[in-house]
């Protein structure tokens, strides 16, 4: 076995571990990448970048199918085979990442591509290498598909996200185990590609980390779209019958499709990769970092595999502090207070913050409103149809601690309530700015007056017509 000494070593070159290698490349450092599978990640290659080429492609499609009885008349004819050229071609460049070898390579790195594994609290092996890092070393080995424990599960050829992705033809019918963010979002895709879609979910409501009124949204839209959604339901048992693959649920009742798709949660991709070795936790679902993203004297962690909040923007938020801390420059510590999330549904979702339910639960005095999007001017325009805005103030500071914007652009949304939460700005602030008229940020001004009418909850009947011209939205005083 050979031995080198490194400045640091960084296992796992996907999204956020290529983010930092080039960071420290740049500032001159001498640093070894180990990379098992694709540099670049699975946001590049499996999650973000191509599951949101493709969900594009389907809300073309589903915008053409509404132009009937509102500007002409459009044939649509999905084609999931064109799409997936596409997704080979335009992102993916066919699963290749020598671009980003290339690239690592010509920044002064050594990059490995094999399974990284620590073998004391310095060092890292891949296959016949030993790497000593003066440094650091830095875990960034993401997440992988938690599978459900269900009985016969095991037996049946289920998709992940990653079969979704690189699927080169669409399945007739799919049962999507899981109506979290990922399954939601890959659920309305398929279905609007011709797909029979059920989504089945344990908890009560779809998007359960999400507001009430946010489920109840996107269920009822995608419910409009023909989409089967089981909430409340739990998969007790699976198996191939038939040339199907059919789901039992717990009060006996039977699903059968052409595909299943499991979609229910994910969790670190630690396993083998020798924590103990390091005193580490190795039975841990995600690895503990503290607020420098420590997760031992000289190991960082970082993205996925901490748990933290499963985003691209949190792993790369992560490691600028991780660059600061190897690199000994300042940077702000770590907080999650207003972590965005964004759906990519039709209506999509855009949330940040704190819920009621979450800052009820964490003892805040909050005061809640929600504004049902057509009951705003450009809601009520746009024939919008669901959608919400909420938002979540700490009823003595008037400040907001949590936002969510559901309908067209809802993810865009994000960029005024996010630094509302993030900048902790009074709604008294927010309320004396002008909004444009009429745009969607604007209905934000419109909830901040209805809350400035001192009502705790409002929830406003959608306007029909002219009515709008009686009640008028805009924003009141204090
Ligand atoms: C379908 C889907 C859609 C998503 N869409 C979005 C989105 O729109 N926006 C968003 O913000 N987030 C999205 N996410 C989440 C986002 O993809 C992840 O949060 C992000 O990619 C995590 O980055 P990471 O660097 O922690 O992990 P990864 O990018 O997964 O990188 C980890 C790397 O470590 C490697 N590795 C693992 N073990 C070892 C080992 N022992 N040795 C060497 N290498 C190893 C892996 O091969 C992998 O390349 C989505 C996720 C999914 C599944």
């Amino acid at each position: 076995m050979s031995e080198t000494n490194v400045d640091v070593v960084v296992i796992g070159v996907g999204t956020c571990g290529e983010d930092l290698s080039l960071r420290l490349l740049g500032a001159g450092l001498d640093v070894v990448g180990i990379e098992a599978s694709l540099v670049g990640g699975e946001c590049a290659y499996w999650a973000c970048l191509p599951s949101k080429l493709m969900i594009r492609a389907a809300n073309i499609l589903q915008e053409a199918r509404r132009v009937d009885g509102k500007a002409g008349h459009a044939e649509v004819t999905p084609d999931w085979p064109l799409l997936a050229a596409r997704v080979r071609a335009e992102v993916t460049g066919g699963w290749d990442d020598s671009f980003g070898v290339k690239r690592f390579g010509d920044r002064g790195g050594r990059l490995i591509h094999g399974r990284g594994k620590l073998t004391g609290p310095h060092t890292v092996t891949v296959g016949d290498e030993s790497f000593t890092a003066r440094r650091g070393i830095v875990i960034a080995t993401g997440s992988k598909p938690a599978i459900p424990p269900i009985s016969g599960l095991d037996a049946v050829d289920f998709w992940t996200t990653h079969d979704v992705i690189q699927a080169e033809q669409l399945p007739n019918s799919i049962i999507v185990l899981g109506g979290g963010a990922v399954g939601c979002e890959l659920g309305q895709l398929m279905a609007r590609f011709g797909a029979d879609v059920t989504i089945v979910e344990a908890s009560e409501r779809i998007l359960p980390a999400e507001e009430p009124e946010t489920s109840a949204a996107l269920e009822a839209a995608l419910s409009a779209e023909g989409i089967t959604v089981r909430t409340g339901a739990t998969v007790q048992q699976a198996e191939s019958r038939g040339g199907s693959i059919v789901v039992t649920l717990a009060d006996g009742s039977e699903l059968a499709s052409e595909r299943l798709l499991v979609a229910t949660g994910r969790i670190a991709n630690v396993s083998g990769l020798g924590l103990e070795a390091a005193g580490l936790d190795g039975t841990a679902p995600f690895t503990p970092v503290d607020e420098r993203m420590r997760a031992a004297d000289g190991i960082w962690a970082m993205g996925d595999v901490t748990g933290k909040a499963m985003f691209t923007h949190v792993a790369l938020y992560q490691s600028a502090i991780v660059a600061a801390e190897i690199l000994g420059k300042d940077h702000p510590s770590a907080r999650y207070d207003a972590v965005p999330r964004a759906v990519f549904t039709d209506p999509e979702v855009g949330a940040v913050g704190m819920t009621e339910a979450k800052a009820l639960a964490a003892g805040l005095d909050v005061v809640a409103v929600v504004k049902q999007l057509p009951a705003t001017f450009r809601g009520w325009l746009h024939g919008s149809g669901n959608g919400i805005i909420k938002f979540v103030a700490d009823r003595k500071t008037g400040v907001l601690v949590g936002a969510t914007a559901v309908g067209p652009h809802g993810g865009e949304m994000l960029g005024m309530l996010s630094l509302a939460v993030h900048a902790r700005i009074p709604l008294t602030e927010l309320r004396s700015m002008i909004y444009a008229f009429p745009t969607f940020y604007g209905t934000i001004g419109e909830a901040i007056g209805a809350y400035g009418r001192g009502l705790s909850t409002v929830i406003d009947p959608p306007y029909k017509g002219f009515d709008v011209l009686d009640t008028a939205g805009a924003p009141e005083e204090a």
